[in-house]
């Protein structure tokens, strides 16, 4: 059994409002949320980081965004706008070693990112 928290997420373990799930992909709501809208993304199945992304992995990669547009239609947030972010290890304040898209929207963001 995985020790990861985003793993236990996705096989419903631990539970979170999870908005969409697929065979590839689960979004559920950031317990933590900074913007009004703000959902995570993630594949089911384990990957770290971007940084542990393999060739093969591009396709899951596509889908992953294609399900943040899709999540920020069903929020309403399509047309005013949204950011996707990806942190990446350390520098980047990457907490939770599977990787994850995160959807903000509903509000104004700032640029450069903080
Ligand atoms: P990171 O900092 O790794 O890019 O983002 C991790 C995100 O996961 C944070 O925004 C944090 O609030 C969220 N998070 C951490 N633990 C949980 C949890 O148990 N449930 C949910 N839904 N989100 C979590
Ligand atoms: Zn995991």
């Amino acid at each position: 059994m995985s020790e990861c928290l985003f793993c236990k997420i996705a096989s419903r373990e631990i539970p979170a409002t999870i908005l969409y799930e697929d065979e590839h992909a689960v979004a559920f709501r950031d317990i933590n949320p900074q913007a009004p809208v703000h959902v995570l993304i993630i594949p089911r199945q384990h990957i770290a980081s971007l940084a542990e992304l393999k060739p093969e992995q591009t396709a899951l990669m596509g889908h992953l965004l294609w399900v943040c547009a899709e999540i920020a239609r069903q929020e309403g947030v399509e047309a005013e706008g949204y950011r996707v972010v990806l942190n990446t290890n350390r520098a980047a304040g990457q907490s939770v070693f599977h990787l994850h898209l995160h959807l903000l929207g509903g509000r104004h963001m700032r640029w450069p990112p903080g």
